[in-house]
C-alpha cells in the first residue's frame, strides 16, 4: 500500500547538540530529553556565569540524561563527545547579519566554518550515522516573485550568509566522500522566533520595546517581509531530520507565510495594548527585502508542516517574556 508518511530510522537513543545553550539549541535539548533521548550538549558559553544561557537551560540542567559540556568547537576535543551518538545536531555558530560586516568577521569564519570542519572530521571519523546542520534562509538572498526553493541558485547578501552557505556545503562535501558513513541534512531555517529568542532579533526587540515603552529602531521602511517560523515548529522539523530515512539533503524550514515588519508592529501593538514608538533608520547592508520558503521538500521528506500562526507565536513569546520577569522564575 502506498504511504505518504516518510520512513524513519528508530528514534535516536543518544544525541549530541552543539550550541546547546543558545536559543534553538536549548529548545532542541529540552524536546529530545522529553522524548527519552540521552543528550550531550556543548556550548562555549558557560551556563553558570552567562545569565541568558543559564536560564535557557534552566528546565533541563538537572535532568540525569543531560550532560552539558562547556567547550569551544574551534579548539576543544570533539571525539570524546561522540561515541554512541546516533545523531549530531550542529547548531553552534555565530548568527546575525550586521556584525558580520565588521571586526567580528573572523569569529564568523572560525565558528561557522573552521569549527564545522573540525566537527565534521570527528563525526565522520567516528562514523556517526546522521548530522543535522543549522543553515539559513540567508543563503538565498532576497526571494523574488516566488518562494525560495532548495534548488535555487544561492545569492548570499552578507558575510554571515556566505559563512552559512560555506558551512552547509562543507558538511555536504564531507558526506559525499566515498568512505563517509554519515548522512548530512542541512536545514535552512527562516527567521525563527518564540520564547528565548535572541535579544538582537526583531521580534524580541519589538516585544521588549512594547512592554517597556522604550523606542525601537526600525531599519528600512518596514515593508521588508519575513517568513517567520515559530520555534516549536522549527524544533519539530529538526528532530524529524535526525531520524528520517534520507540521503544527503537540503531542506527549507519556514513558517509558510510572509509578513511585513510593519504588520508585525501592528500585531504587537494590539497584543500588548502598549505604545510603540519607532525610530526609523535607513536599511542596513545585507538586510534582504523578502524571505519566503517553499516548504514542499520538508513536507515530502520529513512529513513536516508548520502549525503555529504568527499571532499565536507572538502571544507565546510575550507570555514567556512576562513570566521571565516574575521573580520566582527569574531566580531559578
Ligand atoms: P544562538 O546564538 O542563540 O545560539 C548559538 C550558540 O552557539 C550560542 O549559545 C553560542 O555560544 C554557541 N557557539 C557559537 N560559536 C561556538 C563555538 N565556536 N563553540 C561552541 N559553541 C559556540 O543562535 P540561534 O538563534 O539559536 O541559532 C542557532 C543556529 O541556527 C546558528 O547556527 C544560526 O546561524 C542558525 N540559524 C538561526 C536562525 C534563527 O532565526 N534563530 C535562522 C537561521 C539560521
Amino acid at each position: 500500500m502506498h504511504s505518504t508518511v516518510p520512513q524513519t530510522y528508530p528514534r535516536p537513543t543518544r544525541a549530541v547538540v552543539t550550541g546547546a545553550a543558545g536559543f534553538l539549541g536549548s529548545h532542541l535539548c529540552q524536546t529530545l530529553l522529553a522524548q527519552g533521548v540521552d543528550v550531550i550538549g556543548i556550548d562555549r558559553r558557560d551556563p553558570v556565569f552567562h545569565r541568558g544561557a543559564y536560564l535557557n537551560l534552566a528546565d533541563v540542567r538537572h535532568d540525569p540524561r543531560f550532560i552539558f559540556v562547556t567547550g569551544d568547537l574551534r579548539t576543544c576535543a570533539i571525539e570524546p563527545l561522540l561515541p554512541g551518538a546516533d545523531v549530531v545536531f550542529h547548531l553552534a555558530g555565530i548568527p546575525g547579519v550586521h556584525p558580520s560586516w565588521g571586526a567580528d568577521f573572523d569569529d564568523y569564519v572560525a565558528s561557522n566554518i573552521t569549527a564545522t570542519q573540525r566537527l565534521m572530521h570527528a563525526v565522520t571519523r567516528l562514523r556517526v550515522p546522521r548530522l543535522v546542520v543549522a543553515s539559513s534562509s540567508s543563503v538565498y538572498g532576497s526571494a523574488t516573485n516566488r518562494p525560495s526553493s532548495e534548488t535555487d541558485h544561492p545569492r548570499p547578501a552578507s558575510p554571515y550568509a556566505v559563512t552559512k552557505l560555506a558551512e552547509e556545503q562543507l558538511c555536504l562535501a564531507h558526506a559525499a566522500r566515498r568512505d563517509c558513513a554519515t548522512t548530512v541534512v542541512a536545514l535552512r531555517y527562516f527567521t525563527v522566533y518564540g520564547p528565548r529568542q535572541r535579544e538582537d532579533m526583531f521580534i524580541q526587540r519589538l516585544l521588549k520595546a512594547a512592554t517597556t515603552e522604550q523606542p525601537i529602531t526600525l531599519y528600512g521602511d518596514g515593508n521588508q517581509r519575513r517568513d517567520f517560523t515559530f520555534v516549536d515548529d522549527a524544533i519539530t522539523a529538526t528532530v524529524a531530520a535526525g531520524s528520517a530515512l534520507l540521503s544527503h539533503s537540503v531542506i527549507n524550514v519556514g513558517g509558510g507565510g510572509q509578513t511585513a515588519l510593519r504588520d508585525v508592529v501592528e500585531h504587537v501593538r494590539q497584543l500588548t495594548a502598549g505604545r510603540i514608538s519607532i525610530r526609523s533608520e535607513t536599511a542596513r547592508s545585507g538586510d534582504v527585502t523578502t524571505t519566503c520558503a517553499d516548504t514542499s521538500t520538508a513536507r515530502r521528506l520529513l512529513g513536516w508542516t508548520p502549525s503555529t500562526n504568527l499571532l499565536e507565536g507572538l502571544r507565546a513569546q510575550l507570555d514567556w517574556m512576562t513570566s521571565r520577569h516574575n521573580p520566582s522564575i527569574a531566580s531559578v
